[in-house]
């Protein structure tokens, strides 16, 4: 079996617009007694997956792919063709979440100041007014890496709070979020399109989810082999 990573495309002529989100979200902290971790909850991930929230997103252009790049996540948002193809194809295997479209007209000046002094006034212009409705796209964790031959190890498994932290294998200098990721054949759910545990927001898919895409001429994803072991 072949899986991919994928990779939001910027785009050929102009880039891609990216969704970015503008709520601000109430949460508490607590300090694990074990790890000594903050947790965060709700934590921002927990959010994202969670079908009942309902994000306030806008577009920061209005040139439009199937998978967007979202300031909450990667590869977090979809198109309605997506989405509609995604259900057809994929089942139940893959879930969506709404999303509040937000329009440039929908900004108040202060807001829209703040977003000038950050990125310049072309940038706050190039604000879309009419946003198509995107969603959110909601992955299970479909498979584990093989660490040690991706060059990773867990570096915290608290028992406690139930904490996973990844990172390179202690002492390597290399940039092991970079490294080809190892797939255990084996550990594979059964999903086209899926997150992989140690990876985090990191979408993967088979070869015949690439072919559904190419099928239907979705935009917005690039596929780089990974290897299987
Ligand atoms: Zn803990």
């Amino acid at each position: 079996m072949n899986f991919y990573n994928t990779r939001i495309s910027f785009g050929n002529k102009r880039r891609f617009a990216c969704g970015v989100l503008i709520d601000t979200y109430n949460y508490e902290t607590s300090t694990c007694p074990m790890c000594y971790n903050e947790r965060r909850e709700p934590d921002l991930n927990n959010l994202f997956s969670n079908k009942n929230w309902n994000p306030n997103i806008y577009m920061n252009n209005d040139y439009y792919a199937d998978f967007l790049a979202s300031s909450i996540i990667g590869n977090g948002i979809v198109s309605e063709k997506a989405m509609i193809v995604l259900k057809e194809n994929f089942g139940n295997t893959i879930d969506f979440g709404n999303i509040e479209m937000i329009s440039y007209r929908d900004l108040d000046e202060a807001f829209l100041r703040k977003v000038r002094d950050y990125s310049g006034n072309k940038a706050a212009k190039q604000i879309a007014n009419d946003p198509p409705q995107y969603y959110r796209l909601i992955l299970n964790v479909g498979a584990s890496l093989n660490l040690q031959l991706t060059n990773m190890e867990l570096s915290l498994d608290c028992l406690k709070c139930g904490r996973k932290e990844y990172g390179a294998v202690a002492g390597s200098r290399e940039d092991w979020w970079n490294n080809t990721p190892h797939i255990i054949e084996s550990s594979w759910k059964g999903y086209d399109l899926f997150h992989v545990e140690g990876k985090g927001n990191t979408v993967f898919c088979t070869e015949r989810f690439i072919e559904v895409y190419k099928h239907h001429a979705l935009t917005g994803l690039e596929f780089e082999q990974v290897l299987t072991v």
